[in-house]
């Protein structure tokens, strides 16, 4: 036996295909100086593996697609709301659901029924529309993750876990009556998709509970934080993922969901919660941001299909092909010795462009040069995670100089083999080959708000 570990192969096969265009590297130098050298300004069908976001990206099964033709688009009462309600129940727990068109309409709406003015939302690491929401209804969030996720060398198996010790000290602090709520995110999307362990939120809720504080989850990537405790947290490798993730979220109150990510849909989500006093407030609040309490702004058919998808992703054979693929990806980059995040997390793999390309200053915007050197070398388009998305600081109008400065390959689920994640870690290594050659980028137009989405460069 010649192999260093027993092969692992999705648990699927291909059944409709859709064929990518080919383009040659003097067209990709013509693409990428027309979208300005930004990777989000490029046209899909130009790309030729889209490695951008995992967010709606998923592929769906012939199960889902058949459940999208029992869509029931009756206005109120559809069957497929209660064929996801009861999903819900079964893999979460919850007691009562309100659908939602994504994550932040769930996010919207439980942070208006749950913050007051002034009030404190601690979590672990934030999240771009999470912490926005809580924002609007007057919220202050407070980072109470363990400082090693900061790190990006540092492996730890629970490098999203809550410092208990920061969330004890804020109750101190600020009173528990002036605590809305606990976040947890599981896994963390912004330290890289890093799990949170069973032990952990067991503690959180316990100490939260004792001051009278409710935990709401962020459940996006909840599954595939259940694998991680199935493979890493002692005592549970014997569990099912499904029987992970119940418990796991038996240890909040409240869950907010974007189905564009574990549940294999394009587009959906829904906010879950125990409380009936709670409940019967977002029931109302639904009717003004996304429609009735049966649909919550998604068609019938999506709301089969996120039912399905939940059925789907829940199973071990899908996570651990899900998950394994990205540290697949992440172990052919070790074996080039390129500069990644550790430890690999559970959607994606970042470059240390740092790391990749020392010559190229902070200022000169090394993430969003290595981005588009990638896409020009292969066809493969990633995103900037560093200076650009950092953006600027409102007071001073200086730009923020954040400690990483990544790039992020994320993996939509069910839709690149390995063959495709091969030919990834071979063109990276090639723009590796001449990283000395390699020059930064000069900023030419900035719009005023997120910038990384719209900005545009020249090569320097
Ligand atoms: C994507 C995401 C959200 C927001 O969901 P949308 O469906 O994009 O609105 C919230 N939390 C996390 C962790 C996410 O990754």
């Amino acid at each position: 036996m010649k192999f260093e570990r027993r092969p692992w192969a999705e648990p699927y096969k291909i059944k409709v295909v859709e064929p990518l265009k080919m383009t040659s590297q003097s067209d990709r130098e013509r693409f990428i100086k027309e979208a300005g050298y930004n990777t989000f300004l490029l046209h899909s069908e130009d790309v030729y593996i889209d490695l951008l976001t995992d967010s709606g990206t998923n592929a769906m099964s012939d199960y889902q697609w058949a459940g999208m033709m029992m869509g029931d688009e009756a206005y109120a009462g559809s069957k497929n709301y209660y064929n996801l309600e009861n999903n819900v129940r079964k893999y979460y727990g919850y007691k009562h659901l309100v659908p939602t068109h994504q994550g932040r309409g769930a996010e919207n709406m439980l942070s208006q029924c749950l913050i007051k003015k002034g009030q404190y939302v601690p979590g672990n690491m934030y999240f771009t529309t999470t912490r926005a929401h809580q924002e609007l209804a007057g919220g202050t969030f407070v980072d109470v993750i363990i400082d090693e996720a900061h790190d990006s060398q540092f492996n730890h198996p629970f490098k999203g876990n809550v410092s208990l010790e920061k969330f004890s000290n804020l109750i101190n602090k600020v009173g528990a009556e002036n605590i809305a709520y606990i976040t947890i995110g599981a896994t963390v999307n912004m330290a890289g998709g890093q799990p949170v362990s069973m032990e952990n939120i067991k503690a959180v809720h316990k100490l939260a509970h004792q001051h009278g504080i409710k935990v709401v989850l962020d459940a996006t990537r909840a599954m595939e934080n259940a694998y991680f405790i199935q493979q890493r947290e002692p005592g549970y490798q014997n569990k099912s993922v499904a029987e992970i993730l119940k418990e796991f979220a038996s240890y909040s109150d409240a869950a907010t969901m974007s189905g564009k990510k574990d549940l294999l849909v394009n587009i959906g989500g829904f906010v879950a919660v125990n409380d009936d006093d709670l409940f019967e407030e977002l029931r109302n609040m639904v009717v003004l941001y996304e429609g009735l309490h049966t649909y919550g702004g998604l068609a019938g058919r999506d709301m089969e299909a996120m039912a399905r998808g939940m059925e789907e992703a829940v199973h071990d054979d899908h996570m651990k092909a899900r998950v394994e693929q990205v540290g697949y990806l992440g172990e052919l980059l070790d074996r080039y010795d390129i500069p990644t995040v550790k430890p690999f997390g559970g959607h994606a793999i970042f470059l240390d462009a740092k790391r990749f390309y020392p010559q190229i200053p902070q200022s000169q915007y090394p993430a969003q040069t290595l981005a588009a050197d990638i896409y020009v070398n292969s066809g493969v388009r990633a995103m900037e995670r560093g200076i650009v998305s950092a953006g600027r600081n409102k007071e001073t109008g200086e730009e923020y100089f954040p400690a990483l400065e990544l790039v992020r390959l994320t993996i939509p689920r069910r839709v690149y083999t390995q063959a495709h994640l091969d030919i990834t870690a071979y063109s990276i290594a090639e723009v590796y080959d001449k990283r000395d050659k390699a020059t930064g980028l000069k900023m030419i137009y900035e719009p005023k708000y997120l910038r990384f989405f719209q900005a545009r460069f020249e090569r320097l």
